[in-house]
C-alpha cells in the first residue's frame, strides 16, 4: 500500500477533472484513478451548454463560480470556453408569455426579449416563423469532445499522476481499492457519474439513482448557422428548473402535449449547438436502472426533423448518432455526500453537470454543502 498522494479523485470527467484541476491549483498533489482510458463518459457524450440562466435561483451562485472556473480552466488548459449565450425562439404566444416572465422575473441582465428579426439572424434562419423570442447572454459554451481530454491532458502535463484503466470497487477512511492495487490519500473525492452503483450501492438506493439515455446526433453545420450557436426551444422551457418555475410553464406543458405529442412522449428538449465541424442536435429522455443500448431510429429522426425545423436545415446531413448517458435522481439534482472525514461523494444526477461542474468542484473542495440544504 503507497501513500500516492494529499487527493485521490475517482473519476476523470468534467466533475473528477475540475477537481483535480482545483485541487492542483491550490498545491494539492493530486492522482486521479479512472476505469476507462480517457474521458469517455457523459462529458464528452454532451452539448457543451454551460446554461447557467436556466437554472433554479437557487443556483444561481454557485453558476457563477462554475462559470469562472471554466474561463480560468480554459485559458490555463488551451481549449475554447467562450459567452455567446443562448438563443431561444419563441413560436407561440404560450412560448413568449414564458419568456416574458422569466424576463420579468430576472431582468435585462441575465434574460434579454428579443424581435423575431433578431431571433431569425441569430439563429441563421430567414424563415423561421416565430413570434421573438429571448438571449440568455451570461450562458457559456465549450466543446464536449475537446474539453475533459484537454483538461486531462494538461494536468498529465504539470505532474498530476493518472492512473488509467484502474477499476475502484471500494473507497473509505483514506483508501481506495481499485483493480491495481489499494492507494491511500488524505482525502479521497469520488466523481463515477452513472457508475455510482459500483462503489456506493446505498447512495443509489437512497436517492434512486438512475440512468438517463438520451438520443443524439451531429450533423453538418450549413455556412448560415452561426458556429457559435446554443439554442433551446419551447420543450426546454418547460424542463430547466428556473424557466420551469414560471407561472405560464403549465399552460405550455399543455399546449405541447395537443402540438407535439411525440416529443412530449419522447420527454424531448429539442436543443443545438455548434462545434467545430457540425452541429449538435438532440434530445430525448429515457429512465432505467440498465437501459436498452438501441437507439430508436423514428425518435433520431423526429429530434432531427424538429431541431433542423428551427434552423431552416431542408436536408441535414448527419454524420454520427449515439445514446448519451449521464446518472439521474428523481429526488435531487446533486448527490453529495461525506460517508466519512476522508470522503466526499459528488455525483450530479441531472442533464447540468457540465454547467455545474467547476461550482461543485468548489463545493467539493472547502467542504461545502450543496445550495439548498
Ligand atoms: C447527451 C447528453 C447531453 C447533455 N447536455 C448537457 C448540457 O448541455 N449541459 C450540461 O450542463 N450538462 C449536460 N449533460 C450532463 C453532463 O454531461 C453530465 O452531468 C456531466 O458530464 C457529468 O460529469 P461526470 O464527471 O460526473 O461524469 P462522467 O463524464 O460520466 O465521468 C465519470 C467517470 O468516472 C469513471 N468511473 C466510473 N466508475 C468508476 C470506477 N468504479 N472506477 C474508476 N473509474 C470510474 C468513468 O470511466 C468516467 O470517466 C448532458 C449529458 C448527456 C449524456
Amino acid at each position: 500500500m503507497t501513500d500516492t498522494a494529499d487527493l485521490i479523485v475517482v473519476g476523470a470527467g468534467i466533475l473528477g477533472l475540475a477537481t483535480a484541476w482545483r485541487a492542483h491549483r491550490d498545491g494539492l498533489s493530486v492522482h486521479v484513478i479512472d476505469r476507462s482510458d480517457r474521458p469517455v463518459g457523459a462529458s464528452v457524450q454532451n452539448f457543451g451548454h454551460a446554461c447557467f440562466t436556466a437554472q433554479s435561483d437557487d443556483l444561481r451562485d454557485l453558476g457563477a463560480v462554475s462559470a469562472d472556473g471554466w474561463a480560468a480552466a480554459a485559458a490555463d488548459a488551451g481549449f475554447r470556453a467562450s459567452r455567446p449565450g443562448t438563443v431561444l425562439p419563441a413560436v407561440t404566444a404560450a412560448e413568449m408569455q414564458v419568456l416574458e416572465e422569466f424576463h420579468a422575473h430576472r431582468g435585462d441582465a441575465d434574460v434579454r426579449l428579443l424581435g423575431p428579426g433578431t431571433v431569425r439572424d441569430r439563429l441563421g434562419n430567414p424563415a423561421l416563423d416565430c413570434l421573438g423570442g429571448a438571449h440568455l447572454p451570461r450562458d457559456m459554451r465549450v466543446n464536449p469532445r475537446e474539453a475533459a481530454p484537454a483538461l486531462a491532458r494538461h494536468l498529465v502535463a504539470r505532474g498530476v499522476r493518472f492512473s488509467w484503466r484502474t477499476s475502484v470497487h471500494a473507497v473509505g477512511d483514506g483508501e481506495v481499492h481499485t483493480s491495481r492495487g489499494t492507494f491511500r490519500a488524505a482525502q479521497t473525492v469520488v466523481c463515477p457519474g452513472e457508475h455510482l452503483n459500483d462503489i456506493f450501492p446505498d447512495l443509489v438506493d437512497e436517492h434512486g439513482v438512475r440512468t438517463c439515455t438520451l438520443t443524439m446526433a451531429l450533423i453538418d453545420r450549413p455556412s448560415g448557422i452561426p458556429d457559435d450557436l446554443a439554442m433551446l426551444t419551447g420543450t426546454s422551457m418547460t424542463r430547466y428548473d428556473g424557466i420551469a418555475a414560471m407561472p405560464s410553464v403549465d399552460d405550455l406543458r399543455r399546449e405541447l402535449v395537443g402540438r407535439e405529442p411525440a416529443l412530449t412522449e419522447a420527454i424531448a428538449n429539442v436543443m443545438a449547438t455548434s462545434v467545430p465541424g457540425g452541429i449538435l442536435v438532440g434530445d430525448s429522455h429515457d429512465y432505467a436502472t440498465s437501459p436498452e443500448p438501441f437507439i430508436d431510429a423514428d425518435q433520431s429522426d423526429l429530434l432531427l426533423d424538429r431541431t433542423t425545423r428551427y434552423l431552416g436545415i431542408g436536408q441535414p446531413v448527419v454524420r454520427q448518432r449515439w445514446q448519451g448517458r449521464y446518472a439521474d435522481s428523481p429526488s435531487t439534482n446533486l448527490v453529495l455526500h461525506r460517508p466519512d472525514g476522508r470522503t466526499t461523494v459528488a455525483v450530479v444526477t441531472s442533464g447540468i453537470g457540465m454547467t455545474l461542474s467547476f461550482g461543485i468542484a468548489d463545493l467539493v473542495l472547502t467542504g461545502a454543502d450543496a445550495p439548498g440544504k
